[in-house]
């Protein structure tokens, strides 16, 4: 019997919509009838999230309870985690490649000493390989993983997800796991707070996401490409030389050595479209480029570009929304 567990990612008490083609993947991976699909909540509510969990084939939900003090600790997380998987035979563990799944799943997977493979675009599990890009996305390489527990960190937004007819869906088994005894003695969590708003989209679920380069200019330029952005309700990020300059934080990085992105539509403002930039970008849908040289790299690697100063157009189309 293969037993696939899922760590469901929450935000407010309610499912960040990038689960759900993660469950997609695994659902599609799944043998017919002898698979269970385990959906591991931690973070909240279980009844509020029973009726997606099910739209999308989770068989199983388990809520796992930690003591209020450890909530946000990783360690704690991952040791409960760890025990689930044990108390209900999970032989594959699907995770995001998000902030919490680079905290979380490298952690499990090395107190388990088992395989994973981080940042997967997709999985087989009839041959239990993983799809990942490499070499800045120069290459796909595909991994076999062998292993009595296999882990994936699956890239968010990879995945569209699809839900199933409602004549098939099955109601869940409601399961609990108390995780209230786990403690960590080697990390404690001092402070946990909200980020700044404009970085609060996590870039890497984004559907969409409006990120500026050198030529955006100056730090005062960023807040006006950021009011865009809440008009757009996207993401903001940037070129390494926008976070070099000081103008934002890494945090909002995209590329080789910054943040790995697939939103539906990225925009790219005053942004040349360096290799190391792609990196980061290029399994976006559609790519849309605001530049003031047509021969830049990123107007040929687009599917719409605008040759024009980027802030000019970025004024407007705030000016747009504002009157829509
Ligand atoms: C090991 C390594 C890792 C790296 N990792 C990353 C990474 O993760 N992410 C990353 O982005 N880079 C990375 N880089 C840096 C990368 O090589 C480029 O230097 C960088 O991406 C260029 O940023 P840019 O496009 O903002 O600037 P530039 O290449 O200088 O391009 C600026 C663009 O803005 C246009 N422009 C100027 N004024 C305007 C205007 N008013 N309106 C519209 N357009 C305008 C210009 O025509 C130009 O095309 C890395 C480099 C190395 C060596």
């Amino acid at each position: 019997m293969e037993n696939i567990g899922i760590i469901i990612e929450t935000d407010n008490g309610k499912i960040k919509e990038t689960n759900f083609g993660m469950i997609t993947l695994a659902r599609d991976n799944k043998a017919e009838t002898e698979t269970e699909l385990f959906a591991f909540v931690m973070d909240a509510d279980v009844k509020v999230l029973k009726e997606d969990l099910e739209s999308f084939g989770i068989t199983k939900i388990v809520d796992i309870s930690l003591a209020k003090e450890q909530q946000n600790n990783p360690v704690v997380r991952a040791k409960a985690l760890i025990n689930v998987i044990k108390e209900f035979n999970i032989n594959t563990l699907f995770g995001l490649s998000t902030a919490m799944g680079k905290d979380l799943l490298p952690r499990i997977a090395a107190m388990l000493d088992a395989p994973l493979v981080m940042d997967c675009i997709n999985v087989d599990l009839e041959q239990n390989f993983a799809k990942t890009s490499q070499y800045s996305g120069k290459t796909i390489a595909t991994i076999k993983l062998s292993g009595d527990v296999l882990l994936f960190g699956i890239r968010p937004n990879t995945v569209a997800p699809v839900n199933i007819q409602i004549k098939t869906q099955t109601l869940a088994e409601m399961l609990k796991f108390d995780g209230e005894e786990f403690v960590s003695s080697s990390l404690r969590v001092v402070k946990s707070g909200e980020t700044d708003k404009n970085i609060n989209i996590n870039l890497a679920e984004a559907d969409v996401i409006i990120a500026g380069g050198r030529g955006i200019q100056n730090r005062e330029n960023f807040v006006i490409l950021s009011q865009c952005a809440e008009k757009l309700n996207a993401a903001v990020g940037a070129s390494r030389v926008a976070v070099d300059s000081g103008w934002v934080p890494y945090s909002m990085q995209v590329g080789q050595t910054g943040e790995k992105v697939s939103p539906k539509v990225y925009i790219a403002c005053g942004i040349s479209g360096s290799i190391q930039h792609f990196a980061g970008m290029k399994t976006s849908g559609i790519v849309i480029a605001i530049n003031i040289d047509e021969n830049a790299a990123i107007m040929s690697n687009c599917d719409y570009y605008v040759k024009a100063d980027a802030l000019n157009i970025i004024l407007e189309l705030t000016k747009l929304f504002n009157n829509g």
